[in-house]
């Protein structure tokens, strides 16, 4: 009888046992095209000897020391390198253990910013609907996604949530992508005048949303309108890029695309790549100055804080990206990936919307393709495509969005960076054929 706690209780997994390249396999010796990387952290795939002997150097050297206490070159290293290609101000770097602790650490650093700078009223959160941030408190309350936060409501924080930008359901037919891009920003400035500006701190969003809606990239001007609004007010813009970030959808930082830098970055998954679990918060100078030159200490932090061997991962999976030149290859093969899906669901009755950037793409099922009505909840079509594709040999991210109230259906993939043509047509074709079964 197992004791572990799984995800499921009612189902439990088959074991893993070994990952190759895009393949995980069970103990059975069954083969699994990884075409979400789990949930977008596979970016380099399985097995990678580099990174593997990266750690294991690093544990014949140091496996950890409290920063409590030290730094470590690992550490030192990797802030390095992150900061070296981080845009905008970004000027430093603090270690975590994965995304909802970059997040955790993203609200309480914009929270005594203000504290430290004189301005204590400043402690609200604007966030967005369908939006997801992680799972802890701070980070569920910021979070829009209504499933995970349901039953939890008494332990969450107050915070506004706007619209999210959503081209495929709340872009008006009269619109241009710009215009609707430009509306859904305002949506901000709108909620910062009804909560009083002077009571705000910060704006969080992700840059292309991951895990409520699969893969949604914002329209044209959006991003750039937002930072604008936040300047204005003086409100901070935190960006969660721990599922987008990191390559995944064809720059270093999914922001660059839309042409603004954050006051605050989250990032984790693709960063240690699924070696080592790592994440991290970038903040800019001005913030980590108004910390430096005032109380000296951010009161925060957590036992595993800036591991090195974690560290060492991810100074290894940097390296690997650039020098492997893989950024570029998820473009290409990112349009490769984008071409066959329009090729094989772009006529598909059920299949309403097909989007993402780089290997960072998702497709939205819909009942109706004319009036974009979702299917019946009790359908659970997304759980269906994700058992059929599973069985079928194949790990994908299907979810169920929440869309004004009801739920909707996406499948998410994010395949690891080395995907082949060959693995892309294998990937389509079981995706095709799971959701045939689900249906
Ligand atoms: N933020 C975003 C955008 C995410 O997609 C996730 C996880 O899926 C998190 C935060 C939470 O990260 P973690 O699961 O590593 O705590």
């Amino acid at each position: 009888m197992s004791h572990i706690f799984p995800r499921h209780t009612k189902q439990l997994p088959p074991v893993a046992v070994r990952g190759e390249g895009c393949y995980l396999y069970d103990d059975h010796d069954k083969q699994y095209l990884d075409a979400s990387g789990g949930a977008a952290v596979s970016c380099l795939g399985h097995g990678d000897q580099t990174i593997i002997n990266a750690v294991k150097a690093q544990l014949d050297k140091l496996a950890y020391a409290h920063t409590g206490f030290f730094t470590s070159e690992p550490a030192e290293t990797l802030a390095d390198l992150l900061i070296e290609h981080a845009p905008g101000n970004l000027d430093r770097v603090y270690l975590v253990s994965g995304g909802s602790e970059a997040m955790e650490a993203a609200l309480k650093l914009a929270r005594q910013y203000f504290v430290e700078k004189g301005e204590p009223k400043r402690g609200r959160l604007i966030a967005r609907k369908q939006s997801y941030h992680g799972n802890t408190m701070g980070a569920l309350s910021a979070g829009g996604n209504a499933w995970r936060r349901a039953q939890f409501g008494p332990l969450l924080i107050d915070m506004s949530h706007i619209d999210p930008c959503y081209e495929y359901r709340l872009k008006r037919e009269d619109e241009t992508p710009e215009a609707y891009g430009l509306r859904a920003a305002n949506l901000l400035e709108e909620e910062l005048l009804r909560v009083g500006p002077e009571n705000v701190m910060a704006f969080a969003a992700e840059p292309v949303v991951g895990a409520t809606v699969g893969a949604l990239a914002p329209a044209p001007g959006y991003f750039k309108r937002i930072r604008e609004i936040c300047d204005q007010y003086g409100i901070l813009l935190i960006l969660d890029e721990v599922m987008c970030g990191m390559g995944r959808t064809g720059s270093l930082f999914a922001c660059e695309q839309d042409g603004v830098a954050p006051d605050i970055l989250c990032i984790a998954k693709g960063l240690g790549a699924g070696y080592q679990p790592i994440g991290a918060m970038l903040c800019s100078r001005e913030i980590y100055e108004t910390i430096e030159k005032g109380s000296g200490f951010f009161q925060h932090g957590h036992t595993y804080l800036g591991h090195p061997t974690a560290a060492a991962a991810g100074v290894a999976v940097v390296n690997a990206m650039l020098d492997r030149k893989l950024i570029p290859r998820v473009k290409t093969q990112g349009d490769k990936l984008m071409a066959a899906l329009h090729a094989q669901f772009g006529q598909h009755s059920n299949v309403g919307d097909i989007r993402g950037r780089g290997l960072f793409q998702g497709i939205e099922l819909v009942a109706d393709r004319d009036t974009k009505a979702p299917f019946d909840p009790s359908r659970k079509i997304a759980p269906k495509i994700k058992q059929a594709a599973f069985d079928a040999g194949m790990i994908c991210y299907p979810m169920s969005g929440t869309i004004d109230g009801q739920t909707g259906d996406h499948v998410l993939l994010a395949p690891p960076f080395i995907i082949s043509d060959a693995q892309i047509d294998e990937l389509v074709q079981k995706l095709a054929g799971a959701i045939d079964k689900a249906l």
